[in-house]
């Protein structure tokens, strides 16, 4: 799935997490149900209140006859219970009982790693005054089947009921956590850690092996990337087929995505991973995506993302059952000459052979960085990356030399041919990018700036193909994300070669990608 610029999902979205910001917009979008006397202009405000008080008394003193007293006290507001069900992919189905003065029911909530505050009005009937025996029945399907608002499965909620009385007094249920799982199935669990893996059907030792590769991704990576072992919970679902998988994804939509294998898919920020743990190489995909995760918390605090290169490369160099695919299409790359600049991998190539290329040249890069420069590099450039350095900064400071540096060093090392000026002029139309595209999925109320976790996949690319024109291939502007890898493929090459050409009918791409280094 290749980004729309959506990074907000911005008609219910609020900076201000506290407060639903009472403006007459509001009142358009909501659904909430506004009464004969909540007039459509903002002017008549205080009149609706009294208008709707007035009511209120009128419609009690006639429930209870004669007793003044019960006339002149309102009772307060009562969240009698609420509760929210996830029923993902589909939506989350808030609902709460409230009794008293009830003008205006809200579900308001986060979802854990995320910075914004997403809110929705529950629909109960008339603002008026509700009693015990007939409490106000406050319902909301609050849907996520859209790509702006999709939440994968596995995120953490948290959630509480406001209650918004006539006089204007916010009334709050005490804030409720809760994991959002496929409600397609019934999640079976194991843990340890501090990673739970979701899963269901008989196929706990397959959940176990998935459990005990993260474990191992964390013990091998947590040293490399420069962070504690320990962090906040990771929850991974897994799923038993590319079916399954490729409905909890926000690739299901598209017509062609069925034909793609996704084999997982981090959110990083969320600390999520999906995981397709009916493949052979699952546990190499675990292993892939959880790194993905525990990159990103080395550079929480970067201003823009890992490059793809590093942040893929890493991943694959973290991958505790690589494929060979991705070696064999370096070396192809390398025989071929068609190997790119690391500085014009911000984002990878449209051409999904070179997509695999970049892969493997990710991985190869890292490995050397990782391994001949001695230990704690990595670390190093992770830390200085995060304290706000560009990329290039850090990469001299730690390393002493920048990505064309880097890059130049290692063509050496596995004997590729020395970047040449023609491809090198490249460089500055990537390299000025200052953010190296923040990811769709993460975006969604994700610090900006937070991390790479879920990259530009293959898979992703083929989505892309109707859309974009063939020049476009190259550049890959859009936002970019979906967030998902095509993480060990593990079918032969041609199998992958065959799938992936298959899906993108890439010729024209691969000329442009030609033409490009050619020409400029
Ligand atoms: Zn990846």
């Amino acid at each position: 799935m290749r980004a729309r610029k959506h990074a907000h999902d911005s008609t219910k979205q609020t900076s201000n997490p506290t407060r639903p910001i009472r403006r007459i917009t509001f009142r358009t979008m909501n659904r909430f149900k506004t009464t004969a006397v909540s007039a459509p202009t903002k002017m008549p405000r205080l009149i609706t209140r009294i208008a709707v008080a007035v009511t209120a008394i009128v419609a009690f003193g006639l429930a209870s006859g004669s007793d003044s007293t019960a006339i002149a006290q309102t009772p307060s507001v009562e969240i009698l219970n609420h509760s929210a069900v996830s029923k993902l992919p589909d939506g989350i189905e808030f609902s709460a009982n409230v009794v008293g003065d009830v003008e205006e029911v809200t579900a308001r909530f986060s979802i854990i790693g995320r910075r914004a505050t997403q809110y929705d009005y529950l629909e109960f009937g008339e603002p008026a005054i509700y009693s015990t025996a007939a409490p106000a029945n406050g319902n909301l399907f609050y849907r996520t089947d859209t790509l702006a608002r999709y939440l994968p499965p596995g995120v953490t909620m948290e959630y509480r009921i406001e209650v918004l009385d006539s006089s204007g007094t916010l009334h709050e249920s005490e804030p409720t956590q809760m994991v959002l799982t496929d409600s397609r199935f019934e999640w079976d669990t194991v843990s340890d850690g501090g990673v739970t893996v979701y899963f269901h059907g008989p196929v706990t030792t397959r959940a176990t092996s998935l459990l005990n590769a993260s474990l191992e991704t964390i013990d091998n990576m947590a040293p490399v990337l420069g962070i504690e072992p320990e962090g906040a919970p990771i929850t991974v679902t897994m799923y038993n087929n590319i079916a399954e998988m490729t409905d909890a994804t926000a690739d299901r939509s598209g017509a062609i995505s069925r034909e793609l294998i996704t084999e997982g898919q981090a959110f990083s920020p969320e600390n999520t991973v999906l995981v397709q743990g009916g493949s052979n190489r699952a546990t190499g995909t675990m292993s892939h995506e959880l790194t993905h995760v525990l990159l990103s918390r080395a550079v929480s605090g970067a201003r823009s993302s890992v490059p793809v290169w590093l942040n893929e490369g890493l991943a694959e160099y973290g991958n505790i059952d690589p494929g060979v695919s991705y070696d064999t299409y370096l070396e192809w790359g390398i025989d071929t000459n068609r190997i790119l600049p690391l500085t014009s991998l911000g984002t990878f190539p449209g051409d999904p052979d070179l997509v695999i290329v970049s892969y493997g040249l990710g991985r190869s890069v890292a490995r050397f960085m990782v391994e001949d420069f001695g230990p704690g590099k990595m670390a190093a450039l992770l830390a200085e990356f995060n304290s706000s350095r560009r990329f290039d900064e850090s990469m001299i400071k730690v390393y002493g030399v920048d990505r064309r540096g880097m890059d130049e060093l290692w063509r050496e090392f596995v004997g590729a041919l020395p970047l040449s000026d023609e491809v090198v002029i490249i460089a500055p139309t990537s390299a000025p990018m200052p953010t190296f595209i923040p990811y769709t999925l993460d975006n969604l109320g994700a610090a900006p700036t937070s991390t790479p976790g879920p990259q530009a996949k293959a898979t992703p690319e083929p989505t892309d193909a109707p859309e974009v024109e063939a020049s476009d291939a190259p550049e890959h502007e859009d936002e970019s994300g979906g967030g998902g890898c095509f993480a060990a493929p593990g079918a032969p090459i041609e199998g992958g070669m065959a799938f992936l050409i298959v899906a993108v009918g890439s010729a024209a791409a691969i000329r442009t990608v030609r033409g490009k280094i050619t020409h400029l």
